[in-house]
């Protein structure tokens, strides 16, 4: 018997407890072939089986079309702010410039690293706003002949997401790092270039990195990016031109699976609207909790919020923990508290939440 607990961890984040038990019995034996998945060949006809189901599960729950490519990578989301740009900038002439919209701590990593393969235009930010929200598409201040624009479509520590896609020159690729919402909502991949996802928040174990890329993209990586990030040579091997993360692919398998049983991203988007109103009502109640994200902006995954009196902190967390409500406590650059809410928490675990949040605030 497991103690009964709801873990609000913003990444690595929980998994279907369905998934965890898949895994568990098949840890020593996988199908009657004698052996763990960690312990397989990448590229014995077990794991390829292992690896093209997945590929093939999300390419479904995505629609993704058939003109993109779907990667396995390694380096996570702060890897792909380096690799991104080492991948799409050879297209122009040098140095190119990359188009930014900061919302948050996330495109700001972005940012940050991005200036050293190219020129920085950051179109506009809500950082004089404290990152409370997304700044209208016509502020947007776009270059003539950007190698492509960036966006964090969830920003996973000031809890601002996206609820539009920016419509652009269709000649300049949109890339979106979506890596704490993926798969929570419909998506349309035609309308971006490249997607990224670390995996740890919404799919599976860290390690992983998803990427989707459409295959005009594939050609205008520079010189000196490695063979091993490189997107058209990643391509061309199926994510197997170095040894890929085979047990979080796994696992990632195991949930794409999982939400196609749930009735796929339509079913979860529908569940995760309705956990989200029921814990944003709870905050909204009174102002004992305050969230300070424009309402239209407040993430569907990612909830951060503040006690009016600070110094109940730590006794508002620990409260928390005696009653299995786990890792509550905000990221440490913004302080306070964050619930973050992905596919695997269950309504059950928002609902515990909330009685808790009744019950502390005296209600
Ligand atoms: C977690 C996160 C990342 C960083 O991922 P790493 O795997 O730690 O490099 C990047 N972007 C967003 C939006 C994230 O939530």
């Amino acid at each position: 018997m497991t103690t009964q607990v709801y873990n609000f961890s913003a990444g690595p984040a929980v998994l279907p407890k369905e998934v965890l038990q898949q895994a568990a019995s098949e840890m020593l034996d996988w199908h009657g072939s004698g052996m763990s998945v960690m312990e397989m060949s990448h590229r014995g006809p077990e794991f390829i089986s292992i690896y093209r189901q997945a590929e093939a599960d999300l390419r479904e729950l995505l629609a993704v079309p058939a003109n993109y490519k779907i990667l396995f990578m390694q380096g996570g989301g702060l890897g792909q702010n380096a690799i991104i740009p080492m991948n799409l900038v050879g297209c122009c002439a040098q140095p190119a410039t990359i188009d930014f919209v900061h919302t948050g701590s996330w495109s700001g990593k972005s940012i940050k690293e991005a200036k050293r393969y190219a020129h920085v235009n950051v179109a506009a930010s809500s950082e004089a706003s404290g990152f409370t929200g997304v700044p209208p598409q016509a502020s947007w201040n776009l270059s003539p002949g950007a190698a492509y624009l960036h966006i964090c479509t969830n920003e996973t520590i000031d809890g601002v997401e996206y609820n539009f896609v920016p419509e652009i020159d269709p000649k300049v690729p949109i890339v979106a790092d979506m890596s704490s919402h993926i798969l929570s909502r419909r998506i349309d991949v035609s309308k971006y270039g490249v997607i990224f996802a670390g995996a740890q928040k919404n799919i599976g174990p860290a390690g992983l990195t998803l990427v989707i890329v459409r295959d005009d993209l594939l050609e205008d990586a520079l010189p000196i990016c490695p063979s091993a990030f490189n997107f058209k040579t990643v391509a061309e091997h199926e994510s197997m031109f170095n040894t890929p993360p085979t047990y979080a692919i796994y696992i990632a398998g195991l949930v794409f699976a999982h939400l196609k049983r749930l009735g796929g991203v339509a079913a979860m988007e529908k569940i995760n609207i309705e956990k989200a109103r029921l814990l944003y009502a709870a905050l909204d109640a009174d102002d004992f909790y305050q969230n300070r994200v424009s309402h239209e902006f407040r993430s569907r995954m990612n909830v951060p919020f503040y006690l009016r009196d600070e110094s109940l902190n730590e006794k508002f967390l620990a409260g928390a923990k005696a009653r299995g409500l786990l890792q509550l406590k905000g990221h440490k650059s913004v302080g306070g508290m964050r619930a973050s809410i992905y596919n695997a928490m269950p309504l059950e675990g928002v609902q515990a939440l909330v009685d808790y949040l009744n019950e502390f605030a005296g209600r």
